[in-house]
């Protein structure tokens, strides 16, 4: 996908998610550029409702449009890990917000 299909992924997928007045930017990386093992990852200002999901090019559009699910599910419970952040329970909350990611991502983006 080139970026402008990306943009109006991410627009259609935040109406959905009723995150649709939050400002997300997409920035497009090299493969080996994305932390860890992941294809993608997001920043996120939550007082200015901003998020930066950095995705890594050259992936099928499904794979692409499941990256950029997963993040901006992430954004979606970000305020919970604002409760549980800096906490004893940090660590494990975002193991568990993990897991919870990826089970909500099979069920909205069945490949
Ligand atoms: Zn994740």
């Amino acid at each position: 996908m080139i970026k402008a299909e990306i943009e109006k992924q991410v627009k259609q997928w935040q109406e959905r998610l009723d995150i649709g007045d939050w400002s997300i930017s997409i920035k497009l990386v090299d493969g080996t550029d994305v932390a860890d093992d992941a294809y993608s990852t997001v920043h996120i200002n939550n007082n200015q409702q901003e998020a930066t999901i950095t995705l890594a090019e050259g992936r099928s559009d499904g794979q692409q449009i499941v990256s950029i699910v997963h993040e901006l599910v992430h954004v979606v419970l970000y305020p919970m890990w604002l409760l549980v952040k800096g906490s004893d329970n940090a660590q494990a909350y975002a193991r568990a917000e993990e897991k919870a990611v990826r089970r909500l991502i099979d069920a909205l983006c069945p490949e």
